[in-house]
């Protein structure tokens, strides 16, 4: 090999480069990224609701020794609880020996809620020989992506007599799938001429649910009938039960791999189990740390974190003030000690769309986990700006552990932009700073991330929980 120049080395030592992960590994390192990501695969497949992650992440906590938490319930060092907070988020926490009031707690939050479409409270009526479900999208899509793909549906109705019946249809090869109509290209010409986001209206993103009319010549809308009749059948419910049902279409698509070599996954809501997935696997991997820890997957993220299960509510500072007084220690203080990485996702540069991007401050598909101090749009509006002390000390235990990040923000500036869970728990005087998963076709139906980012969020998450 040649000698490295003086100037070659000078430059090793005080420039700033982004390392891409698959270049650094080799063949054993990049077995166990690929082990991993089958994994999470596994995890996108049955958890395609907040409700299903809800449940999904509550069976490997339970497996990993975790046990059913209520507020009140006493609390000691060495306990591992989850309190689900109905059925809708969960929060996982490990208490450590180590002070509450000097080191704080070790949070990872991020959400398991993802944009899809929800059925409206009346959604089932007939028209020109087909049934339909009436929807009302949730969280920012391109309305346009949801026609003419195959649609799951997915939720909970909820009898008047308080019994939940779970629905899951359309993942099972086995099953019928659901689907919305677009427009036939030779009747499209005026629909070609519209702008993006008005060429599909909300109100067009009726879904077809049947076509087969109820065989009884004396009544109306008979394919409307045989849908009640078979929802009857199969889950004892009637068209009122939808008054009180979270019924969601998602797209029915498994996860798979993209490319020939395998490096890349596409799947349906990696914004943001992307990151849930390696928190819950952080957290497992971590029993040896003397902190204390918590995880939050939460919910309605995608709608503002509001409501009883988003970040915003309560629940998160019941929880926090119930592990302090366990140990004997002021609450207020227990925040001002702590950091909270916000695990969530962030765009990756995609060559396609550059003019949106600034390339040199744009998370790089495969050149690991992306921390970003801030996100926000016009001026950072809506962002918490995390301390520069604080992504110093990140930084310093990724270094101390050889974790392979990058830093971006999300899009040119004033080109968007986009908020997450940090600014809340920031809010509460908890240090907070944004880390995850760079995702190409954010918010589409079927999402694409790295394998290499997905476990480098893993490793980022264990070194943060040490
Ligand atoms: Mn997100
Ligand atoms: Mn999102």
């Amino acid at each position: 090999m040649k000698e490295k120049t003086e100037g070659q080395k000078i430059q090793e030592m005080l420039s700033y480069k982004k390392k891409n992960v698959y270049e650094e590994a080799d063949a054993a390192r990049i077995k166990t990224i690929y082990d991993y990501a089958e994994e999470y695969k596994r995890f996108l497949d049955v958890a395609k609701t907040e409700r299903e992650a809800t449940e999904a992440a509550i069976a490997m906590a339970e497996r990993a020794g975790y046990r059913a938490y209520r507020i009140g319930d006493p609390l000691k060092v060495g306990d591992k609880r989850y309190l689900c907070n109905r059925g809708r988020s969960v929060i996982l926490f490990r208490i450590g020996e180590a002070s509450l009031s000097e080191q704080g707690i070790r949070i990872l939050a991020s959400h398991i809620d993802s944009p899809r479409l929800d059925l409206k409270q009346v959604p089932l009526y007939e028209e020109a020989g087909m049934g339909f479900l009436k929807t009302h999208y949730y969280g920012g899509i391109k309305k346009y992506q949801w026609t003419a793909i195959p649609l799951a549906l997915h939720g909970v109705m909820v009898k008047a007599n308080g019994e939940s019946v779970k629905v899951s249809i359309g993942e099972d090869e086995a099953d019928p799938i659901f689907y919305i109509n677009d427009l036939l290209p030779h009747l499209g010409a005026k629909q070609a001429a519209e702008p993006l986001g008005s060429a599909i209206s909300g109100e067009t993103l009726n879904v077809l649910i049947g076509g087969l009319p109820y065989a009884d010549k004396e009544v109306e809308n008979k394919i409307k009938l045989s849908v009640l009749s078979l929802l009857s059948e199969q889950y004892g419910v009637t068209e009122e039960d939808f008054l009180s049902a979270e019924l969601s279409l998602v797209p029915a698509m498994k996860a798979r791999d993209v490319g020939l070599d395998r490096a890349l996954i596409a799947a349906y809501g990696h914004d943001d189990r992307v990151c849930s997935y390696p928190a819950l696997t952080a957290l497992f991997a971590s029993e040896d740390t003397k902190q204390t820890v918590m995880v939050v997957l939460a919910d309605k993220e995608e709608i503002g974190s509001v409501g009883v299960s988003g970040m915003r509510s309560e629940i998160f500072m019941d929880i926090v003030n119930e592990i302090s007084l366990a140990k004997g220690e002021n609450p207020a203080r227990v925040r001002f000690a702590s950091k909270c990485l916000s695990a969530d996702v962030t765009a990756a540069f995609d060559p396609n769309f550059a003019d949106v991007y600034e390339k040199r401050n744009s998370a790089m598909v495969s050149c690991g986990t992306c921390m970003s101090k801030y996100t926000g749009a016009r001026g950072k509006s809506g962002t918490s700006d995390a301390t520069a002390e604080l992504v110093a000390f990140v930084r310093g235990i990724f270094k101390r552990d050889g974790v392979i990040w990058q830093t971006a923000e999300l899009g040119r500036v004033d080109a968007g932009g986009g908020g997450t869970v940090a600014q809340y728990i920031a809010n509460l005087n908890i240090d907070t700073v944004d880390i995850g998963v760079p995702v190409i076709s954010m918010h589409a139906p079927y999402e694409i991330v790295s394998k290499a980012d997905v476990y480098t969020t893993h490793e980022a998450f264990v070194s943060f929980l040490k």
